[in-house]
């Protein structure tokens, strides 16, 4: 017989979403399991490199902001974004952006204007998943089984139950839950398992992620030190980002037009043109963490008492992509699950700010899933109008609020 364990929610997934869902959750006084694959404490390797302001704000509501405002890049690196010809070569443009610590009343910068208590805040996400990771686990009321995967989930009028493996001793768990939440990722097991399929344009471009140690790059910058380089020459275009601000950098090669995938491209050669170095330049390859941008929405009609994130978004891409899942979305039935959250989020991607408050709104109301919109403001930099600020304050995210 199976260990049973009883809870009102459970949240398949760890990451970021879960982590932040079972937070919101445990805020509102519930009782909420997180299963998660990975071990306790277990970073990731390099991927998301900043966390928007719309997020820092609901990170704020939930107590966490100002710890995960400690990692990051260095209180003094600045936080610029410069093109240039490669990261050590010709400056093209420079974006000033205070460093964390060098915020206040005198800053100059592009969002230092923002009504907002909590700007952008620049840091990789292997460095803020542990803080993230140690505040749920402070809260009494979220349990997080870590080395558990869920393989097998059933649901009836009484709520649901997910068969899940502890992965250190062999053991099956059966959990029993109200409701449950997928926050498993791109490829969920939890979508699969309720039906709901992606629409939306699966491949916009392949990346090339590359996490590398160079002690030497530092000293080398031409000029002052900057968090993102825009690599712009012929030979090989590319974006670098400072991961620790002292010797790790992320390096993304995103395919070209015309280029279907980017396994005819060396990639230590691209490294290179895009960093601006020589054969003799010494790094080392930490991690590699290739991916694809897609512009997908999870749809689903009838999803019962479980719930999932359901974007895989990728801010690129032409608007003609962003147009047709609206479409396909304004074309559900009203009511439906997915539709006014769903159509919050598409047109926060085009940065059409009053379309999307007015599906945000209906969302509220009930039409649409709160969970999704949620995840919708945790993930996405929207423009800001007093319309917008307006939705904050239903969602107490009150820019005014300090
Ligand atoms: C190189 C790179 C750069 C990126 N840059 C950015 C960026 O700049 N900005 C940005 O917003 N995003 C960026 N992203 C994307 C960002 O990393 C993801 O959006 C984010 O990780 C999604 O969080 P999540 O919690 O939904 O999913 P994930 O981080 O994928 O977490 C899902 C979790 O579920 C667990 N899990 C899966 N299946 C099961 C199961 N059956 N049982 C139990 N647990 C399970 C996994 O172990 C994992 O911990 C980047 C990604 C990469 C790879």
């Amino acid at each position: 017989m199976p260990q049973v364990i009883k809870t009102r929610v459970l949240i398949v997934g760890g990451g970021p979403v879960g982590m932040t869902l079972a937070l919101d959750l445990a805020w509102r006084g519930i009782d909420v399991i997180v299963a998660e694959t990975r071990p306790a404490n277990d970073p990731p390797s390099v991927k998301c490199g900043q966390i928007s302001a719309r997020s820092m704000e609901v990170f704020r509501r939930l107590g966490v902001a100002n710890k995960l405002r400690e990692v990051g890049l260095p209180a003094d690196y600045p936080n610029d974004i410069v093109s240039a010809t490669s990261v050590l070569g010709i400056e093209l443009s420079r974006v000033l952006i205070p460093a964390r610590g060098a915020r206040g009343a005198a800053a100059v910068g592009p969002d230092t204007t923002w009504p907002t208590p909590e700007h952008t805040h620049r840091v990789n996400q292997k460095f803020f998943e542990p803080v993230l990771f140690a505040h749920v686990r402070e809260q009494p009321r979220v349990r997080i089984l870590n080395r558990t995967k869920v393989v097998e989930i059933t649901q009836n009028e009484q709520g649901v139950t997910a068969i899940a493996h502890d992965l250190d001793r062999g053991d099956r768990i059966s959990i029993e839950c109200t409701y449950l939440v997928g926050c498993d990722g791109a490829s969920s097991m939890v979508r699969k398992a309720i039906g709901a399929k992606y629409v939306g344009t699966p491949v916009l471009q392949h990346a090339q992620s590359t996490h590398i140690r160079a002690p030497a790059l530092l000293n080398l910058l031409p000029g002052k030190r900057a968090w993102l380089y825009f690599s712009l020459n012929p030979r090989r275009c590319g974006v670098t980002m400072a991961v620790d601000g002292r010797e790790t950098w992320n390096i993304q090669n995103f395919s070209y037009a015309g280029e279907a995938d980017l396994t005819s491209v060396d990639r230590d050669w691209a490294i290179r043109m895009i960093l601006g170095v020589g054969p003799d330049f010494h790094y080392e390859v930490v991690s590699k963490e290739d991916w694809i941008a897609r512009r997908l929405v999870a749809v689903t009609q009838s999803p019962g008492r479980i719930g999932i994130a359901a974007f895989v978004l990728a801010r690129s891409g032409d608007r003609r992509g962003a147009a047709a899942i609206i479409r396909q979305l304004e074309a559900l039935p009203e009511g439906s699950w997915t539709r006014s959250s769903g159509l919050s989020i598409a047109y926060l991607g085009m940065s059409d700010t009053a379309h999307a408050v007015t599906y945000m709104e209906r969302a509220a109301r009930g039409d649409g899933d709160l969970f999704v919109l949620f995840s919708t403001l945790t993930s996405a930099d929207i423009p800001r109008s007093s319309r917008t600020d307006a939705a904050w304050r239903r969602f107490n995210l009150d820019p005014r609020r300090r």
